[in-house]
């Protein structure tokens, strides 16, 4: 009997600069997700990447005199040797900047554009530069960026726009009756109650004042913002095509089993992307899950603050196996964790060293001393073993 096929994600990492362990986690996680899907049998394809335009790329690039191509090369690369330093095992690492998915993303746009989701128009808000954002009156905080706090400014310019609001019922009738859509259930609610229930805007998807995207084909002067670009990846990285020449895989491993993602951008994922399908008659993944934070201590992980703690920096001292231990066990469902070089010499001790260390030590000893070190009956079921499986099970 064919393998029954299985699908996970990650978010494409956002090629700035160097990942921090916080940023690891998600692999780490998904990793662990895919090899237990493997050693149950299913047909695994594991998806992560970079996701490389946008100004914030372009102005790293020019303060480091270099073209932006060039930056992200260097990002994406050490990206990719820390995923590979923590032994996980993805099958594609799709980079937003590869040639197949550019051509992929300016199909849709020009397709959403012809169909009439698309128009073209002016947006007039208060922008965030950092973020690359727009927002409107309401969802500033104290007067600032909802996302990071700073100043935002006056800001107008010719864009296109996707009338989100038209697949908006369609969404909340998804999401309604598909309750495994949205996870954590905390989520849910929030996604419903903050942006859904109170009526969708259109969303601004394309720009013309930074020049590092990719072009849109019939007015090339205005690039395609994040949302269809980055979004995108998870289909055109099983090598879908728009015109019907799709490979093989996006009919074997598409809708999704499972976008993993962290909780900041689960509203890009819960309502942009699905209603970008919806318009693209496409299946919906089946499952969003939006995984907590990993924190230094109490707070943030930040460059500013100083307390940036790399993955690489603790392989070096711990190994990889303790250190993947380590975000596992640290991060509740729910419920951000908490990593401090100190945690993890402790979570070291205790679990690995003294707890399995321990169980490993006495079992082999016991071996020794009593078989010789040798199993000579490895196929015995007896009452005793029963009693173990049975406990276990339970
Ligand atoms: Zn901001």
């Amino acid at each position: 009997m064919a393998k029954k096929p299985y699908y996970i994600t990650t978010a494409i990492a956002y090629t700035s600069g160097k990942p921090h362990i916080g940023n690891t986690y998600e692999i780490v996680l998904a990793d662990s997700i895919a090899r237990f899907k493997r050693a149950q049998g299913y047909d695994v394809r594991f998806q992560t990447g970079t996701d490389e335009h946008g100004q914030k790329v372009e102005i790293k690039a020019a303060e480091a005199g270099v073209t932006p191509k060039e930056y992200v090369d260097g990002v994406a690369g050490e990206i990719k040797r820390i995923w590979d330093l923590m032994d996980t095992s993805y099958d594609r690492f799709i980079r937003t900047t590869d040639a197949d998915h550019e051509a992929q993303v300016q199909k849709i746009f020009k397709k959403l554009y012809d169909q009439g989701d698309i128009y073209k128009g002016y947006y007039e808000g208060k922008y965030c530069t950092p973020c690359e954002s727009f927002f409107t009156e309401s969802q500033l905080v104290d007067g600032k960026c909802p996302d990071c706090g700073r100043e935002v400014i006056d800001a107008k310019e010719e864009a296109y726009f996707f009338k989100m609001s038209k697949y908006a019922d369609r969404l909340i009738e998804h999401i309604n009756t598909h309750p495994e859509f949205i996870q954590p259930e905390s989520r849910k609610n929030e996604i419903m109650n903050n942006f859904l229930l109170p009526g969708l805007q259109d969303l601004c998807v394309s720009r013309t004042s930074f020049t590092w995207g990719i072009p849109v084909t019939f007015d090339p002067k205005h690039v395609i913002y994040v949302w269809i670009d980055a979004l995108s990846n998870y289909i055109t990285g099983l090598g879908f095509d728009l015109d019907g020449n799709s490979d093989p895989m996006v009919e074997k491993y598409w809708p999704a089993d499972l976008h993993l993602i962290g909780k900041d951008i689960i509203r890009f994922h819960t309502i942009y992307w699905p209603i970008m399908l919806m318009a693209l008659d496409i299946p919906l993944p089946k499952q969003v899950f939006g995984h907590p934070w990993l924190l230094v201590g109490e707070g943030k992980m930040s460059k500013s603050k100083g307390n940036v703690i790399y993955a690489d920096d603790l392989v070096d001292y711990f190994g990889v196996d303790a250190v993947r231990y380590f975000v596992l066990h640290e991060m509740p469902f729910d419920n951000d964790g908490s990593i401090t070089w100190e945690l993890m010499v402790e979570r070291m001790n205790s679990d690995l060293a003294n707890i399995l260390g321990n169980l490993v030590n006495r079992t082999i000893s016991m071996t020794n001393k009593y078989f010789g070190g040798v199993v000579t009956n490895p196929g015995v079921n007896e009452p005793v073993d029963e009693e173990l499986k049975r406990v276990a099970l339970e």
